[in-house]
């Protein structure tokens, strides 16, 4: 127990500081002092610059986020870091520079290996981008065009971070069966690199592979064994959420849009590309009705749709509920422009054995929010209150210490975040104070628009931004800069 000193933007004492005079006092006694919580797997980067106040992570705790993650960034980089030095932003934001973005700006669509120039051209980008201040590389392999990489680009592709000092994040290949194979292929990337490895958003995400966390655990632990650097981030919920672009075959997608509406005018393709959905979403080895575990959180062409799984969508279009049905409505919905999805497709057990892991940090994979639109996974509002009420309060999973350190310095560690992650003299002031009794999610997925309850107050930099559940519209944020941005990150550490 003590006091602690901030002036400026930092942490200058902690100890018993009551004769020093200060001009605010917060008086935090019976609450829990942590500090801010940083999330290193966001899609903030989509929004921030349009909602600098990012409500919907500020008020669950958190002073950091990362974006850029799954192989997607804003692209350049630094026009969105001087967007937001000039405007202001409520907490710090860094970002990873994604391999689709730069694959797609190099070979638009194209399902084929670069050539020699291609891949020049890919490493040039990836360099701008990092010395902007990207924090590392992240990949997308289930999605476009990342999905049409082999593990040599990448290889390839991931030395240019290495001098950098960056990170490389993962979202695999294959979440199901191959998770193994998948795994490795990340575990390649980084030995040969010599890289810290973050595997994104973990999970056992078919019901044929429930129950077998050591497909994960086997390859990770042994890795770390040999003296690699790898982590894991995990969202607190048994869905996951995406586009479903994922649910095709990759091969539908190569060349472009066009070429896709092409092959669905194509009666063979047609039906391969309808047996794939059917084979990769619709059915169970365990009989799961998958219909009605597949929801539709926003979908612009028809909004009437969301909020609703595809059995009820079926019964209410007059269609027979059938995996045939359902893949129907799928390519329907993706002519339409797509769709985001919420699958129900984890198993509650395997969240809980995961969660426990020491390498393992609590991370959103959620964007920014307006509330009221669509329907959206309820992590986008409660994963870091929900971590605490359900599964250190309620199930006792994790020890709140533990939970924390989990939010907090082992991010920092991974992510190389200078001078944030722990309470300390001379670290940056960014620090969370909650009613450990009352600090709950209210976000659900029939209600996810819906913020947290027992946060008293957010600090960042020094600065208050939430006061009892409430935004100060405060915007003390800054932008985390990766080392390969020298000049930057000299001007933002000095003291
Ligand atoms: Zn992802």
């Amino acid at each position: 127990m003590g006091d602690i000193g901030i002036r400026g933007d930092r942490i200058i004492k902690i100890g018993r500081l009551n004769s020093s005079p200060a001009q605010n006092v917060i008086d935090a006694k019976g609450l829990v002092v942590t500090p801010g919580f940083i999330d290193v797997h966001t899609h903030c980067d989509r929004a921030i610059a349009e909602v600098p106040t990012v409500d919907n992570y500020v008020l669950q705790g958190v002073t950091t986020v990362i974006g850029g993650n799954c192989g997607g960034h804003p692209y350049p980089v630094s026009q969105l870091f001087t967007r937001i030095t000039e405007q202001g932003i409520a907490l710090n934001f860094g970002t990873l520079i994604g391999h689709n973005t730069i694959r797609r700006e190099v070979m638009a669509m194209a399902m084929e290996a670069p050539t020699p120039q291609q891949m020049e051209r890919m490493k040039v980008l990836l360099r701008q981008e990092m010395q902007a201040g990207g924090l590392g590389l992240s990949t997308g392999l289930a999605y476009l065009p990342g999905t049409f990489s082999d593990t040599e680009e990448l290889v390839e592709l991931a030395s240019v971070i290495a001098p950098f000092g960056g990170i490389y994040a993962t979202h695999l290949r294959d979440q199901a069966e191959g998770i193994t194979d998948s795994i490795e292929e990340a575990l390649r990337i980084g030995e040969e690199n010599e890289l810290p490895v973050q595997i994104s958003h973990i999970k056992l995400s078919d019901d044929k592979v429930w129950g077998e966390i050591e497909r994960i655990t086997r390859p990770v632990e042994e890795a770390r064994a040999r003296g690699l650097e790898v982590y894991l981030d995990q969202y607190p919920y048994v869905a996951t959420s995406s586009g479903f672009t994922s649910s095709f075959p990759s091969w539908a997608f190569d060349g472009g849009r066009e070429r896709f509406l092409a092959r669905l005018e194509d009666a063979a393709d047609f039906t391969r590309i309808k047996n794939t959905i059917i084979q990769k979403r619709l059915v169970s080895s365990r009989g799961i009705d998958r219909l009605s575990t597949i929801y539709i959180a926003s979908y612009q062409h028809e909004p009437g749709y969301q909020g609703k799984n595809l059995r009820e969508l079926l019964m209410e279009l007059g269609k027979e509920p059938t995996p045939d049905n359902a893949a129907l409505l799928i390519i329907e919905i993706q002519k339409n422009g797509g769709a985001q999805g919420v699958f129900f497709q984890m198993d509650e057990a395997d969240v809980e054995s995961l969660m426990k892991l020491e390498y393992n940090m609590h991370a959103s994979d959620g964007g920014i929010q307006i509330p009221g639109q669509g329907v959206p996974h309820p992590r986008n509002y409660g994963t870091f209150p929900r971590v605490i009420a359900h599964y250190v309060k309620n199930r006792g999973v994790l020890k709140l210490d533990e939970a924390i350190r989990k939010m907090t310095s082992l991010p920092a560690k991974a992510f190389r975040i200078q001078k944030r992650g722990r309470l300390e003299e001379g670290y940056f002031a960014d620090i969370t104070i909650i009613d450990f009794q009352r600090f709950s999610d209210q976000a659900t997925f029939s209600q996810p628009h819906q913020y947290s309850q027992g946060l008293e107050y957010v600090i960042v930099n020094g600065k208050i931004v939430v006061e009892h559940e409430h935004l100060t519209g405060r915007l003390p944020g800054r932008v985390i800069y990766g080392p390969g941005n020298t000049l930057r990150r000299t001007e933002s550490d000095i003291n």
